[in-house]
């Protein structure tokens, strides 16, 4: 028998490297509050370690950076664009790819031509821009996830599974207001929790019996095939990409952000198998994004992206970027810090409505924990809590299910020593945690108000 070393090793070496800017804790109190206390609005420059997002934000391969130097630019036709098509179409077989600059232009389009006041639209959890797009329709949207997906201490392997009886309940009264259900793979704004297939598949028999169509919201499909791979009975033996299919294979279209599991820079699409839902989507496609053959995206990112959808099923990948996450979750874990349970794909979630119990939630705890992070140790999160979600369309303002901060960590960017570092001053922050102040709103606009929102503490 062959050793099995127990450390699981990034599967790459460094070939280009960005320095990273060393800041003051001085420096930073003065950055964010002159960025009225949102990370959003820092210079990137003034922090150190940036877990604001894994999306985008992911670095891209040798064999990435070579095929976009195969970018072809043409309008219509280009070799690109059919590159690009027949990787997306390897792993989700569905008759019509439609191209667009990001995720978010393939809601906007998809819920301007289904949704609609009256309309309703269910999903596991909607993430913060599919929640915006359906409600500038007027329609509702509707989160639908088990029960144990909003405890955070709950431990359930698939914990962004869909509450299926509630899904036929909502159904069975009003079938004729769901123009399409959802299904988030990853569970994102549910702290990053998985799908069984299972439960694809039940969603898929109850919409199919409803004829409503089963979206996947798939920005993460890859990491929530390795969970199926590593934790659904009888799923351990079959290939990542053959996985991805039945996925895909049991609804009836998806969203998608290339900015996440495909390791793009920009970039998403569109699918769909209904031929007029497919027509009038790129009516609108090329009313604000693109020709249908490059949508909002350049002929280079059509290729970046391809490529990278083959290296985002490589096993050897998957298993270091989920042991990777959970390295960072498991050790606040053991140290006492109240995090999301079990440790999802692309993030750690701290509960800071938990850990900040002194702070209300409408001082938004979880604001309150980022700026500290940031403060004590150069590190931006990002909220998702009261701040992103509390304000409802009738404009109450009530608190969200959840308060948490979430460390996303981009793909092959950090090291292990970085991560080491994030351990540590999050241990540091949690210490001083009792002392922290609550925040109140000083500004906020219309619409996904945790982007451009300012704040100031409360002494
Ligand atoms: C990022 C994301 C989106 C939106 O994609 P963008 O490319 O940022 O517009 C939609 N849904 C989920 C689950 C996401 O994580």
């Amino acid at each position: 028998m062959p050793v099995q070393f127990k450390t699981i090793i990034e599967p790459f070496r460094i070939h280009s490297v960005e320095p990273l800017r060393m800041t003051t804790s001085a420096l930073r109190q003065e950055a964010i509050r002159q960025a009225g206390y949102n990370l959003f609005s820092l210079h990137a420059e003034d922090v150190l370690i940036d877990l604001l997002t894994d999306s985008g934000t992911g670095a891209m391969s040798r064999d990435q950076w070579a095929a976009i130097q195969h970018g072809d630019e043409s309008y219509a036709g280009s070799p690109s664009w059919f590159r690009f098509e027949a990787a997306v179409k390897e792993l989700f077989p569905f008759q019509h790819i439609i191209p667009t600059h990001q995720g978010r232009a393939a809601e906007k389009i998809l819920f301007s031509v289904v949704g609609g006041p009256g309309k309703v639209i269910p999903n596991n959890t909607h993430f913060d821009t599919t929640r915006a797009n359906v409600e500038f329709t007027g329609a509702e949207a509707l989160d639908l996830v088990i029960p144990e997906g909003k405890d955070p201490q709950a431990i359930h392997p698939f914990k962004g599974n869909l509450d299926l009886d509630a899904l036929e309940a909502l159904l069975f009264e009003r079938i004729d207001d769901v123009p399409a259900v959802f299904i988030t793979v990853t569970n994102n704004s549910g702290g990053g929790q998985p799908v069984s297939l299972a439960n694809i598949r039940g969603a898929s028999g109850i919409c199919h019996r409803y004829k409503v169509p089963l979206f996947l919201d798939a920005c993460r499909f890859a990491e929530n095939a390795w969970f199926i791979h590593e934790r659904e009975a009888g799923q351990g033996d079959r290939e990542i990409p053959d996985i991805v299919r039945e996925m895909a294979s049991l609804t009836d279209g998806m969203t998608m952000s290339a900015k996440k599991d495909p390791f793009g820079n920009i970039g998403g699409w569109l699918a769909v198998n209904d031929n007029s839902l497919a027509e009038s989507c790129r009516n609108l496609l090329i009313l604000t994004e693109g020709f249908p053959t490059y949508g909002g995206l350049a002929g280079r990112d059509l290729e970046a992206i391809a490529q990278g959808l083959r290296e985002a099923v490589h096993p050897d990948y998957l298993r270091y970027r989920i042991r990777s996450t959970a390295y960072l979750g498991d050790a606040l874990d053991q140290a006492g810090v109240p995090v999301v349970k079990p440790i999802g794909g692309h993030a750690v979630y701290i509960d800071a409505r938990a850990l900040l119990a002194h702070i209300p939630p409408l001082e938004y705890p979880g604001q309150s924990l980022a700026v500290a992070l940031y403060e004590i140790g150069g590190i931006r999160s990002v909220e998702i809590g009261t701040v992103m979600f509390g304000r409802k369309p009738d404009g109450s303002e009530v608190p969200a299910e959840m308060d948490l901060v979430r460390l996303a960590v981009p793909r092959r960017t950090y090291t292990q020593s970085h991560v080491d570092y994030v351990i540590e001053v999050v241990l540091e922050v949690a210490r001083e945690a009792a002392t922290l102040p609550g925040y109140r709103m000083v500004s906020e606009p219309p619409a996904l108000r945790h982007f451009t929102a300012t704040f100031e503490p409360i002494t």
